[in-house]
């Protein structure tokens, strides 16, 4: 096991991995920007490194910085938590070559899975469904794109090959707009991820967001941990996660969890993973696979009682993983509430000095925050500030936690989105679970007086 991580994160996620470390008895370096010196982790941890100023492009972002930092204090290796350089190939494979072990899958492999077209590519080779699409990224011939839309049918998507945070994404209801679109959305790719080749595939009207987690280790062993739906998000950011997702059947459950395991071993996957689906009509098409921790983890541990944390350092670590598929049982029903500090209604970030700090407590009840009070949330990142996480015996009962945990959270000195997870967590169609992704565009549009055909 090792001696000592480096946390390559800030916020909540980081003090998430330090308390994993600590409990496996691991030291651990916290590395951080001149503006978050007062971060709860920054506090707790062994050893601190400042790496640069606040922009996250000079401290966070500085991969030689975070590297020379893991050398200066002789650490063992690297977790990169979520965001960030999480899912940058070529850092996992400077860690790699300065002779430390990167806590995520191989190099190669984010590569792999880091290009949609790729790893679309090969999730069909490895008999995944997935949104039917262009094959591979778009010729330049302007009659080719159009025979290959047309052969898809409209509506369809134009998608950055590269792409991510729900950004460079076009919709092209006819053909007449398909060339006009694939021209700004390669504009876009190439300004945003230094990458103009674009995609495109079927666009899905009123799709559920529904993904897999997966944990494999290097001896062969891959596992699926459930399903979490992410279907109530905004402009793509996803807003409330749940697991399990509402009117999946084990059936079902089973069937795609062995695609993805399979899918993991086809490519000697290493480490936690998600692969994420579009789900409609009662199927399940793949969109793309995050390589890293995900921000909502914590439903999925809620659940099943693994520690996902846990599990990636062992892994990294060389550990087989100490479980078989038929190990893992899935108990009751876990809801994580992102609270960031912004506007519920216009989201306008809010960040500043929290005056007044109480979480929830009471059975089945999560806080994963850095937040206590007098800290000041910093302008500079993120505007998720921690997340709320509940487990009930039934969907039902996990909901009716939530509202009484949203209910007994103080916040004062900033803006939170408390007031919009109570308006969810109390709107019939959530309570239904027969939510899909554009859903929350129009509550919040007949919110604001509109008519809510907001999509
Ligand atoms: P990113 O990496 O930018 O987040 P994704 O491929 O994960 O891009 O897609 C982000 C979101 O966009 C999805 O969660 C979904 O809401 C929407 N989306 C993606 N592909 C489609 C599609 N084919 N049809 C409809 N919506 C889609």
């Amino acid at each position: 096991m090792f001696n000592k991580i480096l946390i390559a994160n800030r916020g909540e996620i980081a003090l998430r991995i330090l308390r994993a470390c600590r409990e496996l008895g691991i030291k651990t370096v916290a590395v951080h920007s001149t503006a978050d010196r007062d971060l709860k982790h920054v506090r707790l941890a062994d050893e601190t490194v400042c790496i640069g100023p606040p922009a996250a492009t000079s401290s966070y972002l500085n991969m030689a910085a975070i590297i020379s930092a893991a050398e200066v204090t002789q650490a063992d290796a690297i977790h990169p938590g979520y965001g960030f350089l999480s899912e940058n190939a070529d850092f996992a494979e400077s860690v790699e070559r300065s002779g430390f072990v990167f806590i995520g899958p191989r190099s190669e492999t984010i590569r792999l899975m880091g290009g949609k077209t790729t790893a679309k590519a090969e999730m069909i080779s490895a008999g995944v469904p997935c949104v039917p699409g262009s094959d591979g990224i778009l010729p330049d011939d302007e009659h080719e794109c159009l025979a290959i839309a047309e052969k898809v049918g409209y509506p369809v998507l134009i998608k950055a090959a590269f792409g991510g945070g729900g950004r460079g994404m076009h919709v092209v209801r006819k053909p007449a707009d398909l060339i006009g679109s694939i021209k700004i959305a390669r504009q876009e790719a190439l300004q945003a991820f230094k990458d103009g080749s674009v995609f495109l595939e079927k666009y899905l009207e009123v799709p559920r967001h529904i993904e897999i987690q997966v944990l494999a280790d290097e001896h062969g062993n891959a596992v699926f941990l459930g399903e979490r739906d992410c279907s109530m998000q905004r402009r793509n950011q996803k807003v409330i996660e749940e697991a399990t997702a509402p009117g999946i059947s084990p059936e079902q459950r089973a069937e795609i969890g062995k695609l993805c395991t399979d899918a993991c071993k086809r490519i000697g996957y290493r480490g936690a993973g998600t692969m994420e689906f579009l789900y409609e009509g009662g199927r399940f098409y793949f969109i793309e696979m995050n390589t890293r921790i995900q921000v909502e983890h914590p439903v999925t541990e809620m659940i099943t009682g693994v520690d996902l944390i846990v599990q990636q350092i062992r892994v990294a670590a060389g550990e087989p993983l100490p479980f078989k598929q038929e190990d893992i049982k899935i108990t009751g029903h876990a809801i994580e509430c992102r609270i960031n500090a912004e506007d519920p209604f216009k989201f306008t970030p809010s960040p500043g000095i929290v005056a007044k700090w109480h979480t929830p407590g009471g059975p089945g009840v999560r806080m994963d925050s850095h937040v206590y009070a007098g800290y000041r949330v910093p302008p500079n990142y993120d505007s998720m500030i921690g997340k709320l996480i509940v487990h009930g015996p039934t969907r039902e009962s996990a909901i009716a936690r939530m509202r009484t945990a949203l209910d007994e959270m103080i916040v004062e000195g900033i803006v939170t989105n408390i007031p919009l997870q109570q308006m969810i967590l109390n709107d019939p169609t959530f309570c239904a679970g027969t939510h899909h992704i554009h859903y929350l565009a129009s509550m919040l549009d007949k919110a604001a007086g509109g008519t809510g055909d907001a999509h």
